[in-house]
């Protein structure tokens, strides 16, 4: 090799190092192509996953797609004034929101801007949308009750703090009305709640708010909506904003409750950039890491030890399922990450039972830890009793003559389906929950009419809120029925029962 090809090649090398080190060059871009809200963009050679890129003005981007030449750029807005060959900047963090008690009562869109009219929001703290879920050794197990007003979830199927519970049914089946009947009954429970909503009618989120507004309930709840009218980038990201208001909270020891209504649309919204940033698309066209999506989402629901502040946030994942199809790919990936689910039936909710929670198809794997003693004492045997029922209905249909115990079983069935019977945002407090289930556990259902089952637990309750409120304060002191309380209470209810049919007749 000649002295003159060897100098060449030093200084060869000697430039390249010189490209490789320098900085500037590496955090600015170009872009090759955009379209479609997606910018592929070359020269962001150090750029990493899920980074917040600056195009101009107000302009930003997510890094995605971290390929060989060219880095794959979803915009979170649009994408009219962006050229090819414009220039674009690291910004080296990752998406941030501002956090805090300023957000609470507020609309917030899947940035965390305000689009209430209400004006700014003044958060003082920002954190990235991001984060590694809280690790093993940060909780503690679910052991505080979460009520959700709901009678047919409280006694059946409890929720802990801490805990996340999927809600799965058709369209039109009431998954929304659980998702916000939770929320209500979290008045004056210092929990504050978080309403993420993805991909839906902007009029239906309208309505939610709506209904949350007339119930109070907006003083400690945050809505995140993300609308079908939005980009996917939005929706894409609007339930991770959602949960990193929620982990402000819950670091500073406070108990949230989030609901994600819905992730079958974010799956979609996920869907629709991964196809268009050309990933291969798998099972569903989902692209392959369609599990992580929501697993890292939900895995950071957490109840804290005391050690780490002992806050919680209770999550309420909603998926959609398409008639009755539960082991479709995304329910079936969503209910493998989720500690439990309820199950909304579309026959149960069209013939009028609703709430259509299916008590056969429903569980919560964590929650019956954290059920109340006296719950769990009137509901022990209530979801066997509900089962038998359902199961020689199906057979007493086909026989004309029925013996003296299945006509037994079946009216009793009858009248504890009625007695479940819930109307879409009322709530009932826990101590009277009790009250209601008693009825059927110290078998004071026979004794009623179905048609008077509704009618006489408001009786009860209105009775026992007015006349008996030393019992129903024992009841509430720790939720534990000793055999004095439980023979007080049966005193109330046949008395109730007499005085309710005697003013019935007259
Ligand atoms: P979508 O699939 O459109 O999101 P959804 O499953 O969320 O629907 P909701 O919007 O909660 O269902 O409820 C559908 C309709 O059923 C609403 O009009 C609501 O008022 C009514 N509804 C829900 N729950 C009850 C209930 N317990 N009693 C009476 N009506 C109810
Ligand atoms: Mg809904």
């Amino acid at each position: 090799m000649s002295k003159l090809s060897e100098n060449m090649i030093k200084q060869l090398k000697d430039q390249i190092l010189e490209t490789k080190f320098e900085t500037s060059s590496v955090d600015v871009g170009r872009v090759y192509s955009v379209g479609d809200g997606i910018a592929f963009v070359r020269g962001l050679d150090d750029v990493l996953a899920n980074e917040l890129v600056h195009f101009k003005d107000d302009i930003y981007g997510l890094a995605l797609n971290l390929e060989d030449a060219q880095v794959g750029i979803v915009l979170l807005g649009e994408d009219h004034d962006i050229r090819e060959g414009d220039e674009v900047y690291r910004t080296k963090k990752i998406i941030e929101v501002g956090v805090g008690d300023a957000l609470l009562g507020r609309v917030v869109d899947g940035l965390g801007r305000p689009i209430d009219d209400k004006g700014p929001i003044k958060t003082i703290e920002a954190r990235p949308i991001e984060r590694i879920a809280p690790g093993v050794m940060t909780r503690q197990s679910v052991e505080e009750p979460l009520y959700t007003g709901i009678k047919v979830v409280d006694a059946m199927i409890p929720i802990g703090k801490g805990q996340r519970e999927l809600i799965i049914g058709d369209r039109q089946t009431g998954k929304t009305s659980i998702a916000v009947n939770a929320i209500l009954n979290q008045k004056g429970q210092n929990v504050k709640c978080i309403y993420v909503a993805i991909g839906q009618k902007a009029s239906t989120v309208a309505q939610v708010v709506d209904s949350l507004e007339k119930h109070g309930a907006m003083e400690y709840t945050t809505v995140v909506a993300s609308s079908a009218s939005e980009m996917a980038p939005l929706q894409y990201i609007a339930p991770y904003t959602g949960c990193a208001i929620g982990e402000y909270w819950m670091d500073n020891g406070d108990d949230v409750l989030i609901v994600y209504d819905d992730l079958s649309k974010h799956a979609v919204a996920y869907r629709t950039i991964s196809l268009l940033l050309r990933r291969p698309s798998g099972r569903e066209a989902y692209p392959g890491d369609v599990f992580y999506l929501h697993s890292r989402l939900l895995e950071r629901a957490a109840k804290l030890n005391d050690n780490y502040g002992g806050g919680s946030m209770t999550a309420l994942p909603i998926i959609e399922t398409q008639a009755g199809d539960i082991s479709a790919y995304i329910p079936t990936n969503v209910i493998s990450i989720t500690d439990g689910q309820l199950y909304l039936n579309t026959d149960q909710f069209s013939s009028g039972q609703r709430p259509a929670v299916d008590s056969g198809m429903s569980v919560s794997r964590v929650g019956s830890a954290a059920q109340t003693s006296a719950m769990k004492n009137v509901s022990a045997s209530l979801k066997l009793q509900l089962a038998t029922y359902y199961d020689m209905l199906s057979f007493a249909q086909f026989s004309s003559d029925i013996d003296e115990s299945t006509k037994k079983v079946l009216d009793r069935g009858e009248r504890i389906t009625e007695l479940l019977k819930q109307s879409a945002l009322s709530n009932v407090p826990h101590e009277l929950m009790i009250f209601t289930i008693f009825l059927n556990r110290y078998d004071f259902l026979d004794e009623l009419d179905v048609k008077d089952v509704i009618p006489f637990e408001k009786y009860l309750h209105n009775l026992v809120v007015n006349s008996h409120s030393e019992l129903l304060a024992r009841v509430k002191a720790d939720y534990k029925l000793d055999d004095q309380m439980i023979e007080e209470m049966k005193v109330v209810i046949s008395d109730a029962i007499k005085s309710f049919k005697v003013s019935k007749n007259a």
